[in-house]
Formats: C-alpha cells, sequence, structure tokens
C-alpha cells in the first residue's frame, strides 16, 4: 500500500527533506504544510542582499514553486499543523483536516524572541524572521531615516551593514559589553565594533532597552539608564525560541528543541526531526546541542530523510556558520567557549584575518575573516580533532593545512 509521509514546516529542513525524499526513490505521498505563504527558501539573504534589494525575493526560493506539483509533492502553504495525534497517526490543521501519516517529520525551526517592553506593539517595530518581515523593513529604510537596532548579534549588525550603506542614521543596542560576543572572542568582536563605527554606525554596548515611546508609531528607545534614542524605525534582534510546541502537546521528549537520536528520530519510532528545532547528539563533539544554522537544516533533513527511507546514516557535523558585513565574509567553523586559548593569524587592520581556537592544544574553532583558505582547511582539521601549536598556528606565512 502507498506510504504517506507529511512534513510539518517549510523552511530549510522542510524543503531539504522532501527534495531528498524523492531523490532516494521514495515514491508514496509527500505532503509538506508550511504556516507561510511561500515556498521554501533560504533566509540568510533576507538580513543581506535581499534587505540590500541586491536579490529579487524569488531568488531566494531553494526550488521553483513548480518543482513541486511536477515531483508529486501535495504543498499546503499558509496551513498551521495545531495538533498530533500519534496514536491515531494524524495531523490536524489550522484548516480543520485530519491527515493521516506513516511516516511524520517535524521541521518547525525556530521563532523570534519578542521583547517584553512597554510600547513594543508601536508601529515601525520589527523583528526579522521571514520574507515579508524583510520587506516591510525595506519600505522603511529611507536615506536619513533613524534606524535603532536593539541587538548586536549576527542578525543586528548585518541589517547595521545594510541600513548604513543605504544612508540610514544607524545606532545599535546591545545589551551585554560587546557585540557578538555570543559566537566570537573579544578580538574578533573589538574588530567588528571599529568597522561599524568606522562605517558611521553608533554602537552602544551596556545598553538594556527599558521601551518604546511614540504617538502610534516608534519615536524613541528608552534605556534603563535614562538615556534615549530617537527612531523612526526599530529591528530587534535578540535571538529565537524553537517551535517546540507541537511536539510537546503530542508528548514527544523535549527539552530546549525535540529530542532526536543521531538518525533524527524522536521517541516515536515513526516521527522524525531536523533543523533549528532539534535538541540532537554530535558524535564530533561528544555532546547534545541545538544549533540555529543552514547547515545543519540541510544536514539533519537529509539524515532524516534516508532514515525514513530505511537508511541509517548517523549525522555528525562539524558546525559551521557565516556572516556578511561590508566587504566582509566571516565564517565560523567549530563551538568555541571561553577559557579557550585564542590565536590570531593575520593582520585585522587589512581586513583579512582568522581568529583559532585551541582547547587544551586541541584546534576546536576558528572565525575566518576574508580567509577562505583558512576556513577550508579548518573543516577538515577541527573534524580531525587536530592538534595545533600556537606559535605556528599564528603564521599566515604557513598554510593552515600544512600545519
Ligand atoms: C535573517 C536571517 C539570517 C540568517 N543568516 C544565516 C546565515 O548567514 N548563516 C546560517 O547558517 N544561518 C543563518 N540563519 C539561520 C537559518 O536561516 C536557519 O538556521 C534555518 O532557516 C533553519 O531551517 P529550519 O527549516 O530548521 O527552520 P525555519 O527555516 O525556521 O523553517 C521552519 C518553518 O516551519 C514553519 N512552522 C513552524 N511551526 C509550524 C506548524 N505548526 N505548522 C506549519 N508550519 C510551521 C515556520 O513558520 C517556518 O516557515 C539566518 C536566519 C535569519 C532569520
Amino acid at each position: 500500500m502507498t506510504q504517506t509521509i507529511i512534513v510539518v514546516g517549510a523552511g530549510h529542513a522542510g524543503g531539504q527533506a522532501v527534495a531528498t525524499l524523492r531523490q532516494k526513490g521514495f515514491d508514496g505521498r509527500i505532503i509538506m504544510i508550511g504556516d507561510e505563504p511561500y515556498v521554501p527558501y533560504e533566509r540568510p539573504p533576507l538580513s543581506k542582499a535581499v534587505l540590500a534589494g541586491e536579490l529579487e525575493v524569488e531568488r531566494t526560493f531553494l526550488k521553483k514553486d513548480t518543482w513541486y506539483p511536477d515531483k508529486q509533492i501535495d504543498f499546503r502553504a499558509n496551513t498551521q499543523v495545531t495538533a498530533i495525534d500519534r496514536r491515531a497517526k494524524t495531523v490536524t490543521t489550522s484548516h480543520g483536516e485530519n491527515l493521516a501519516y506513516d511516516k511524520l517529520l517535524l521541521a518547525t525551526g525556530t521563532r523570534v524572541r519578542k521583547l517584553q517592553a512597554p510600547g513594543a506593539h508601536l508601529e515601525n517595530i520589527f523583528y526579522l524572521r521571514a520574507i515579508d518581515d524583510t520587506l516591510a523593513i525595506r519600505k522603511q529604510m529611507k536615506p536619513g531615516a533613524k534606524v535603532v537596532i536593539v541587538g548586536g548579534g549576527y542578525i543586528g549588525l548585518e541589517v547595521a551593514a545594510v541600513a548604513v550603506k543605504m544612508g540610514c542614521d544607524v545606532t545599535v543596542l546591545e545589551g551585554l559589553d560587546r557585540v557578538m560576543s555570543r559566537v566570537v572572542a573579544p578580538e574578533v568582536s573589538a574588530f567588528y565594533d571599529k568597522v561599524h563605527t568606522d562605517a558611521g554606525v553608533k554602537i552602544r554596548t551596556g545598553m538594556a532597552v527599558t521601551g518604546f515611546e511614540g504617538h502610534g508609531k516608534v519615536e524613541r528607545v528608552t534605556c534603563a539608564d535614562d538615556s534615549f534614542f530617537p527612531a523612526d524605525l526599530v529591528v530587534i534582534g535578540v535571538g529565537v525560541l524553537p517551535n517546540v510546541e507541537l511536539a510537546a502537546d503530542g508528548d514527544l521528549a523535549v527539552d530546549n528543541g525535540i529530542v532526536v537520536d543521531e538518525y533524527c528520530q524522536t521517541s516515536d519510532e515513526n516521527v522524525w526531526a531536523a533543523g533549528d528545532c532539534t535538541n540532537h547528539p554530535n558524535a564530533l563533539l561528544g555532546r547534545r546541542l541545538r544549533l540555529e544554522s543552514v547547515q545543519n537544516a540541510v544536514d539533519q533533513a537529509k539524515t532524516a530523510a534516508n532514515a525514513m527511507c530505511g537508511e541509517l546514516k548517523e549525522y555528525a557535523e562539524i558546525p559551521w556558520f557565516w556572516s556578511d558585513q561590508y566587504d566582509l565574509k566571516l565564517q565560523i567553523v567549530g563551538l568555541s567557549e571561553p577559557g579557550d586559548e585564542v590565536v590570531i593569524r593575520g593582520n585585522p587592520a587589512e581586513r583579512k584575518f582568522s581568529a583559532i581556537y585551541l582547547r587544551h592544544g586541541k584546534f576546536v574553532a576558528i572565525n575566518a575573516i576574508n580567509m577562505i583558505k583558512d576556513f577550508m582547511a579548518a573543516k577538515k582539521m577541527i573534524a580531525a580533532g587536530t592538534q595545533l601549536d600556537p606559535v605556528r598556528a599564528a603564521d599566515p606565512e604557513v598554510p593552515l593545512k600544512d600545519l
């Protein structure tokens, strides 16, 4: 009898999973359900080229919209899955349908963390997660507009770089004592702080935002130290939360993400999960984690789709991410931790250097800034658990791959 696979979530992981299922020759029924109006698309360009008006929205689509009917994929846009009945093996949709599955994949991703503060409802306060957010922000980004960005992480700084280039008056308010502190060493934060400041962005660290004021529309942002910042628009980037409620209500194991094994299987043998929403083990890192990265969404989606087709291939990848700001391509491999030894390789003043992270002499992570060769070599070396001599690692004349 024909099998049915239902994929909940039409983001990066959902889109990759349905493609892999068909590539693997799964010829049963596939239903992909997504609560957005678009076919699966890439989010990274939303805070970069799409926001800058340099890339058409359609170019972010993983596959053309005609690909789904061509591959007999029943794609339901603007539809939310509201419940899972694991005993009956059905899902309920926001349109009141009950759809039966043999196998289910949860690829529900994350949603933005909302800032709970007085005035947070005012107009022109935005978050950036989806295509429509980018289009709405771009509309307001006129030359001379006062843009206040809350959060000096990747997304906040990428938006700052685009906005200042468009002629906006940009201020970034970061609560901690340095930008991107969650993911890079102090040396790298200091470099990015200077780059943005040189470009005309005002970076204010140690700022606790307390609220927003205005008549209908936001006019200023207030902070705990009684300072305030005039604003025509505000973009908030203060992190995301995994969409786990559907899984939790369906009595699946959840712990900062839907708990899966190395094959992306949940606590139910007929249910898998992939992408930002999962808490998964990584044998190379020797621990469980939840990751917000395209690479993880793609790799886990392939792992889950393979497993659904009966092919067990363990997920074990060294995480990697990137961020584009101005002419700088930052590529991060591995996960650094406070206490790691940091070796700077190359010259920040030339806008070309790497920060190498060593833990007990072992190469565990890198932040490569316009250093593509370091990035490529680091991917293999970190996965292999290479030991590095910090003195030789600091010499950019010695290719990293030769160390
Ligand atoms: C602006 C921006 C820039 C980024 N830049 C980078 C970058 O440079 N590099 C990088 O590696 N990563 C980047 N990321 C992160 C990356 O986009 C995510 O890691 C990736 O999209 C995760 O894919 P996913 O499929 O797990 O989740 P998502 O892409 O979030 O997709 C999940 C989908 O499921 C839908 N959904 C949730 N619940 C339901 C339900 N019950 N019913 C139906 N649908 C549901 C959601 O609305 C969403 O459409 C960026 C993200 C953003 C927002």
